[in-house]
């Protein structure tokens, strides 16, 4: 339906986008199980924690350099055959360290896999850096000074995912410092699992130019006007938002309200095939279930160029391609 539009995606987590089949391949070839995770070309999961166990057991099969330049290579090509010309991926070094992989190696991998796509179909590519909330500020603080050090041309922004229930962003505005003053992007996750409180928090905190989710700012109107003043854009993902329950339904979901409300919205997958979903399908329900014409997810295509974390001439070169 909305194949012949172009498309771009700020927020999808690199190991959350691996594709089932080139995770069955993986598993083969390192001889890991991974029956119970993995059914019918489908992740299998049914609460949250078994979320986490089935994402972490996945994540397990793709170990070397070259693991994951396949992975990132064949997710930038499947988001290239469906019209995309530009993806951010959310990365952790802390996850490359923590599988002895290394946090160099890991990066290294992931580039090497952008260049690859980059070669093959023409879509750009960059990297946000993250910490994991749920290993604390420090860990954090070294996920921060990790992207200061690396100097890596395709590090473009920086990221806080993982427990958002866990300590307040204050706890957290060193690693932001940090990733600011060495010129990167800014972006956070909140207002998704945590309510409006959460939102404010990150704007008072972080001031950043982009929140992922975001979406439960909508439980306060003078958040959601702040938000429209602000200018900041949510990476917005319906089909992550309605698999984990943060709204019932595409029904009751914000996005076309915070839209109407002069709030800058852009749509993403988040972890795609965890949550049955993909750029493509997210595309599909801006139109099915949000009811937006071609004309306006071009908008929500553009805002997300505009967010982009690039150099200026990539920007135009993407704004161009619309
Ligand atoms: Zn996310």
């Amino acid at each position: 339906m909305t194949s012949r539009l172009k498309k771009v995606e700020l927020h999808c987590h690199l190991e959350g986008a691996a594709p089932p089949a080139l995770s069955l391949a993986q598993a083969r070839k390192y001889n890991i199980d991974v029956s119970e995770y993995l059914k019918d070309g489908t992740y299998v999961w049914h609460d949250f924690a078994s979320f986490l166990e089935c994402y972490d057991k996945i994540s397990e099969v793709y170990k070397s350099a070259e693991d994951y330049a396949l992975l990132t290579e064949t997710y930038l090509a499947e988001l290239a055959d469906v019209g995309s010309i530009y993806s951010e991926l959310i990365v952790s070094p802390d996850h490359g360290k923590r599988i002895g992989l290394g946090a160099d190696a890991y990066i290294e991998g992931v580039c090497e896999g952008i260049r690859r796509a980059r070669e093959a179909s023409g879509i750009e590519a960059r990297l946000i850096v993250t910490g994991e909330r749920h290993f604390g500020p420090d860990s954090v603080v070294g996920a921060a000074e990790y992207a200061a050090k690396a100097q890596n041309p395709l590090i473009t922004g920086f990221n806080l995912a993982g427990e958002e229930r866990m300590g307040r962003v204050a706890d957290y505005a060193r690693a932001f410092d940090i990733a600011r003053d060495i010129g990167l992007g800014l972006t956070i996750h909140a207002g998704e699992v945590c309510g409006a409180f959460s939102v404010a928090d990150a704007l008072d905190v972080v001031r950043p130019a982009r929140i992922g989710h975001g979406v439960r700012a909508i439980e306060d109107s003078a958040l959601v006007s702040r938000l429209a003043d602000l200018g900041t854009v949510l990476e917005v993902c319906p089909g992550s938002n309605i698999a984990l329950k943060v709204f019932p339904d595409f029904a009751s979901h914000p996005l076309r309200k915070l839209k109407e409300a002069g709030v800058r919205v852009t749509i993403s997958s988040d972890d795609p095939p965890f949550f049955h979903t993909s750029l493509k399908r997210e595309y599909d329900l801006a139109a099915s279930a949000f009811g937006f014409s071609d004309a306006e997810i071009d908008q929500l295509t553009r805002t997300g160029i505009e967010a982009a974390f690039v150099d200026e001439e990539t920007r135009q070169a993407l704004l161009a391609r619309i």
